[in-house]
């Protein structure tokens, strides 16, 4: 990574911030996803100021993020990737927000976690609005009742997550996301990503989720 690479991201961050404070007069909170990215990347945004981050894998977070946690107290750590029930203990101990709810099994690992760790951690679930069978997240009918289960493991569940196909328009997916939360009275959404983050903002987003929009293309070889 080059200077010219650092300045630019400190760059792209503040384009983004100004860009969503002038869609909304509560703009989202802009989660800076840093899977794959190299250290001189996270350096470089941490020194403009970016303090909520999101990671998809557990165990890169950790490589990540366990040491500089110890040093910055005011970071926000968020799991945006699937789960593996039997790294639910990993996860509570790392995040302060686990966006990936998806399914009962889940909610169990997670309560034994926190009770395990004596920690309190805040949730979203993953809604899979477009129904895609690979893909991970309840179905819009089922959101409501593993609100239920997650509520009844005593689990504070906050919100909503979605990843829209990416071969549809992603606003119906988000609207259809932002009518779930009202109705069942949850406050974050966390949808938009660097395509289409101006749009999850206009839809009502709390968080966004954007990595190679600040970064640059991931390189996937690494
Ligand atoms: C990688 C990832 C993002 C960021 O993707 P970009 O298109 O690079 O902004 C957002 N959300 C999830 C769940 C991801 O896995």
């Amino acid at each position: 990574m080059t200077d010219t690479d650092i300045t630019e991201i400190a760059k792209r961050r503040r384009a983004i911030l100004s860009e969503l404070s002038e869609i909304s007069e509560t703009p989202p909170v802009l989660v800076a996803v840093t899977k794959t990215q190299p250290d001189e990347a996270l350096e470089a945004i941490l020194a403009d100021g970016q303090r909520v981050f999101g990671e998809n894998r557990v165990q890169e977070a950790y490589e990540h993020w366990e040491a500089r946690r110890e040093t910055i107290p005011d970071l926000e750590l968020r799991l945006i990737g699937p789960l593996q029930s039997n790294k639910s203990e990993d996860a509570v101990r790392l995040f302060d927000v686990i966006e990936t709810i998806d399914r009962p099994k889940l909610c169990r690992e997670l309560a034994k976690a926190e009770e395990k760790t004596g920690l309190e951690r805040t949730y979203l679930i993953q809604v899979n609005t477009g129904e895609e069978p690979q893909k991970a997240g309840v179905s819009p009918d089922g959101v409501q009742d593993l609100l239920a289960t997650a509520r009844e493991h005593g689990l504070n569940v906050v919100g909503l997550m979605c990843i829209p196909p990416v071969e549809e328009p992603a606003g119906p997916h988000f609207a259809l996301l932002a009518k779930l939360a009202r109705k069942l009275g949850l406050s974050q959404l966390s949808m938009g990503m660097s395509a289409d983050y101006d749009l999850g903002a206009r839809f009502g987003a709390t968080h966004v989720r954007v990595g190679s929009a600040l970064f640059g293309a991931r390189d996937y070889s690494a």
